[in-house]
């Protein structure tokens, strides 16, 4: 599946790719795609349906009384796993004041970063595949129907089954934290293999709930690999696949149609003269891949979804780029995938996602690490709201929207400039609640010192 890279190869690539080159030297870009389509046109064409959002959305339902039951902090909702869309005007203001064009329009934090049970987007994705599985198998064994009450789930006949079965998952970290935690809920035996970038806490938590959890000292590629291949060994094991797995693209895509709800309750219109810009950070693409699939599905080409991704990972960019998806890797193009944005450290797309986002998506933005510390401590002096680095990366794209000359060329292009002042920004925080307050501090300090550099 490798390809080779020569070094004609890459000087071909720069004279078609004129943004290739600051890319390789790890500059901060912002690229237009050109492939984008008509999401109207493109989407019943796709290789997922939007259909499936919809049965993925009554499935977590269906579930909502179990996880109320077994999870208690999600009382205030019913069992629904949502966060919070919120305005963060004081940090609006000080972006405001720090860049030459300021950001138009509405700023607001779709709060992931404070979801229940996982602390991440993960929450979404890694929780309903999960939870699906679980279905499927009880369903089978004869103990439970789709008109049942799932509260039943947390009975001691349903772990007995579960018990049978396992779960693996290779994961940067904030996967396996989801996965980990609600398999263990439910009582399947779940081995996470964690990559190199894996922080130490997030470790021993799994430790702690009873998860088996496997360190490699090399990147999340190697993780996912191994953990594959481990899992095939076992006819009783369930691989979580970042790199191709439909279920967690669904469970986050459902994410859209919550997010419409919200905005419909704050009284904000999206439409041709009033645009929605979304801004996600992007690993291996799942998560903002499926986010994005479901708000094209709703808004059509009103809303702009742009990925963001550490200077040092632009895994999604490479292979949007040169088309070549999942068949490309940083390495190829000499980046060295190492970055604090530990969610974000992913070296190859998935390939599912990369050819869907081929002509879904609108953009990618880059970002230094050094600016996810100043996000991390800024939201905490002025919003109090607490993120992980990878979590605070959506904060480059609106930024780099307003401030870039290909920003600016995007918004031309488009005819959107007049259109601004009625635009709405949504940064997508993605991780953060369950990080150590020594780790936090950790984090505040690294943005304290940018100051005196
Ligand atoms: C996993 C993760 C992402 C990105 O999701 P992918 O599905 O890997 O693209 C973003 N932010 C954080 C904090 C994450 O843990």
């Amino acid at each position: 599946m490798a390809i080779n890279i020569n070094q004609q190869t890459l000087s071909n690539w720069m004279q078609t790719y004129p943004l290739l080159q600051k890319i390789m030297q790890t500059e901060e870009v912002f690229w237009k795609n050109l492939s984008l389509c008509q999401a109207e046109t493109v989407l019943p064409f796709l290789s997922i349906s939007t259909k499936e959002i919809e049965e993925a959305a009554n499935r977590l339902t269906r579930f909502a009384s179990f996880i109320k039951t077994v999870f208690p902090e999600t009382k205030s909702t019913n069992g629904i796993i949502e966060s919070e869309l919120k305005p963060i005007p004081a940090m609006h203001q000080y972006i405001n004041q720090t860049t030459t064009n300021a950001i138009l329009g509405k700023l607001l934090l779709k709060c992931d970063h404070d979801l229940p049970i996982a602390g991440s987007i993960k929450a979404r994705g890694g929780i309903y595949e999960v939870l699906k599985f679980a279905e499927q198998l009880a369903i089978e064994h004869n103990l439970l129907t789709l008109e049942d009450d799932y509260a039943a789930l947390a009975e001691q006949r349903f772990k007995d089954l579960f018990s049978r079965y396992s779960i693996a998952v290779g994961s940067t970290g904030n996967l396996g934290l989801s996965i980990g935690i609600i398999s263990a809920k439910l009582g399947f035996n779940v081995t996470v293999h964690m990559s190199a970038d894996a922080k130490q806490w997030k470790k021993d938590l799994l430790r702690s709930k009873g998860v088996r959890v496997v360190e490699y000292e090399s990147d999340y590629g190697k993780a996912v690999e191994e953990g594959r291949k481990q899992a095939a060994e076992n006819p009783m094991c369930h691989f979580i696949d970042d790199e191709h797995s439909t279920d967690l693209f669904l469970g986050y895509a459902v994410a859209a149609e919550r997010l419409k709800a919200q905005l419909d309750q704050m009284q904000i219109t999206v439409d041709e003269k009033n645009p929605l810009f979304v801004y996600l950070p992007c690993g291996v693409g799942g998560g903002p891949g499926g986010i994005t699939f479901g708000l094209k599905a709703i808004y059509g080409d009103h809303v702009h979804c742009f990925f963001v991704e550490p200077t040092h990972s632009p895994c999604m960019l490479a292979g949007l780029m040169t088309g070549l998806h999942d068949q490309l890797s940083v390495h190829d193009i000499g980046l060295d995938n190492r970055t604090e944005a530990d969610g974000l450290a992913v070296g190859r797309p998935s390939s599912l996602v990369s050819n869907i986002m081929d002509s879904l998506l609108n953009g990618i933005v880059t970002v230094e690490d050094r600016q996810l510390f100043f996000f991390v401590k800024h939201l905490i002096d002025r919003e109090h709201l607490f993120l992980e680095p990878s979590a605070a990366a959506g904060f480059a794209g609106p930024t780099k929207l307003f401030n870039s000359q290909e920003g600016k060329e995007y918004l031309a292009d488009y005819n959107l400039q007049s259109k601004m002042k009625n635009s709405t920004h949504i940064i997508w925080a993605t991780g953060g609640r369950m990080v150590p307050k020594e780790e936090m501090a950790v984090y505040y300090q690294k943005g304290v010192n940018l100051n005196s550099q």
